[in-house]
């Protein structure tokens, strides 16, 4: 059993960070990421995570502390946790602290990501169907592995960029968006500059929207962006 959903990956060496980042998207999942322990506490404050990739050796920030923030009030916000092969001690604290599963480096990006699609789903469930998400009654179909989006019927051809916003908007229906985050869910931490760029690529999916789009892209002022409609109740089957 495995299931999709937006994984926030923690790790200060960025080739490992880039491999799980392209090998977790390639599983259809949405992925936030960064180096730095302290950006991951501001991130976990302020985006709809469903699981964190969590290394523990962090150069700003213990990754205990992350661990513990994600456990902070109660919540049940799964962590997989990358370890060194030496350091069984935070292993044995790792999953003495909460932790759902861990992984040890040098590790296979496949095997952490179905580890990362078992937690998942024994979290938030398993995906049925074709494993599409439906929106606004049907309106709107996005198919988070394939990268497919259709609105009333018709197939949108989106760019990478577009489509990463709409599928971000989508992860969370209704609420707002920072530019902030969506440049971080779309081309990662790194691009803290291309902020601004943000609303052009709005505005280019709106194009592709048709006649109405605001009814789908919805702008809040002094945040960002939204999706205006709501998530059907089923999740879409084939057609
Ligand atoms: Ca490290």
């Amino acid at each position: 059993m495995s299931a999709v959903g937006t994984v926030l990956v923690v790790e200060d060496d960025r080739d490992i960070r880039d491999v799980v980042r392209r090998y977790l998207e390639r599983a259809g999942h949405a992925v936030l990421s960064t180096g730095s322990g302290i950006e991951a506490l501001r991130l976990l404050d302020d985006a709809a995570v469903d699981l964190v990739v969590l290394d523990l050796g962090l150069p700003d920030l213990d990754g205990f502390e992350v661990l513990r923030e994600a456990r902070r009030g109660g919540g049940r916000l799964p962590v997989v946790v990358l370890t060194a092969r030496a350091e069984v001690d935070d292993r044995i604290r790792g999953l003495s602290s909460g932790a759902d599963d861990y992984v040890t480096k040098p590790f296979s990006p496949t095997e952490l990501v179905l580890r990362v699609g078992a937690v998942l789903a024994r979290t938030v469930g398993p995906v049925a169907g074709d494993g599409a998400l439906l929106f606004g009654e049907g309106r709107l179909r996005i198919d988070e592995a394939r990268h497919e989006a259709t609105l009333d019927g018709r197939t949108l051809d989106l760019t990478a960029t577009e489509w990463g916003i709409l599928a971000t908007l989508a992860s969370v229906p209704g609420r707002p968006f920072s530019r902030y985050e969506l440049v971080n869910r779309v081309r990662g931490y790194e691009f803290a500059g291309y902020e601004r760029s943000i609303d052009s690529h709005v505005k280019n999916l709106r194009h592709k929207l048709g006649p109405d789009p605001t009814s789908v892209v919805d702008t809040v002022v002094g945040v960002g962006y939204r999706l205006a409609l709501r998530r059907d109740v089923t999740t879409g089957s084939p057609r």
